[in-house]
């Protein structure tokens, strides 16, 4: 590779200036400093609090070296942006802390920025700060986002109430799937559920105009984007909120490729679809009370919701086949 072609011709200054700096919207509501100075500086309106998380993809664990830079870009943002949506919160701003090896290519640099620049503007919320440093070997990418909510108004984890009903936006396990078929060469007969599920892995939906209608609506209890897989995220809401949880398998949403694959595949597959990670769809609690609610407003935001299960007294988290706990064999992704 010539040296023109990487980022080591360009430079610190240069690459953030052509490369990050334009991502930084005029259009952005609340940017009283924005990059340029040492720190941004933010106005979150009256009577809101800022959330604040932050996510971190590392080439060879999340993500691999020939993958796409412009799904890449979009994905980055949006595991951060699904963080937001778990707490309800409307994304405003984020920063962008990128440890690069000098030989990344230039090519790299603009296809990547080309997709957290569509992402951002589609969701509304524009680049105001970050850090740019060399790396020995792998590419990290650290993406910190703040949202603004309503004072009170955030979906904790630790809201959920005996008694709650369990919902699922989306379908469970597609990426799960997508990512075995990616590394692991799983079968998949149809090229069409080949290209959904890859699809599903490499562009995961924040649920950010759902979550942001539920608040409104004042309908969530407790709410978690499922980023570690089902059996595991529901596991933290009940832990914070001191319950446990029952729920029915036969009612998980399942996309019709993800059926098809469990069917010529068998029960692993059931179990990757369980405890699978980065599926990025929300799971959120509901009095009885709030149930009807709950299905206007995802049919207004026009996006699936189901019911799965029931909060219940105790610690227990079961996945039950016809009444029986399932035993399922691995908890969920985690990384030690
Ligand atoms: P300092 O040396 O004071 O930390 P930097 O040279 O790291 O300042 O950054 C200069 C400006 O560029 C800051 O406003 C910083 O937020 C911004 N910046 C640096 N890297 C990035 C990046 N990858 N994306 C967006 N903004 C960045
Ligand atoms: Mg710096």
């Amino acid at each position: 590779m010539k040296k023109e072609d990487t980022i080591a011709s360009v430079g610190e200054f240069e690459l953030i200036k052509s490369y990050f700096t334009p991502l930084s919207s005029s259009e952005i509501a609340g940017v009283t400093v924005g990059i340029g100075d040492d720190g941004a500086q933010l106005a979150v309106p009256e009577g809101q609090e800022l959330v604040v998380s932050t996510d971190t993809l590392v080439e060879g664990i999340h993500f691999s070296k020939g993958d796409d830079p412009y799904l890449l870009g979009r994905k980055s943002l949006r595991v951060n942006l699904s963080d937001l949506a778990a707490m309800g919160a409307l994304p405003c701003w984020y920063f962008l802390s990128l440890t690069i090896p000098p030989t990344t290519t230039v090519d790299w640099i603009n296809e990547f920025s080309r997709g957290l620049k569509a992402d951002g503007e589609d969701f509304g919320i524009g680049l105001v700060g970050g850090d740019t440093t060399g790396s020995k070997k792998a590419l990290v990418i650290t993406i910190t986002v703040m949202g603004c909510v309503e004072k009170g108004s955030s979906t904790l984890r630790s809201g959920a109430r005996v008694g709650d009903r369990i919902f699922l936006s989306g379908t469970l396990g597609d990426s799960a799937l997508g990512l075995a078929y990616h590394l692991e060469n799983l079968k998949i007969a149809s090229s069409d559920d080949r290209i959904y599920l890859l699809k599903r892995h490499q562009l995961p939906e924040p649920r950010v105009v759902l979550a942001l209608a539920l608040v409104d609506g004042g309908v969530t209890s407790a709410a978690i984007d499922v980023s570690d897989g089902l059996t595991a995220d529901l596991a933290h809401i009940c832990a914070a909120s001191k319950v446990g949880a029952e729920v029915d398998v036969e009612k998980i949403p399942l996309s019709a490729a993800a059926k098809r694959v469990i069917k010529s595949h068998g029960p692993e597959m059931l179990t990757k679809v369980l405890t699978g990670g980065e599926d990025y769809e929300l799971l959120f609690t509901v009095a009885p009370a709030m149930v009807a609610e709950v299905a206007a407003i995802a049919e207004k935001v026009g996006v699936v919701v189901t019911e799965i299960g029931d909060i219940t007294a105790g610690s227990k988290v079961n996945i039950n086949k016809q009444g029986k706990p399932i035993n399922l064999d691995s908890a969920g992704w985690t990384h030690f």
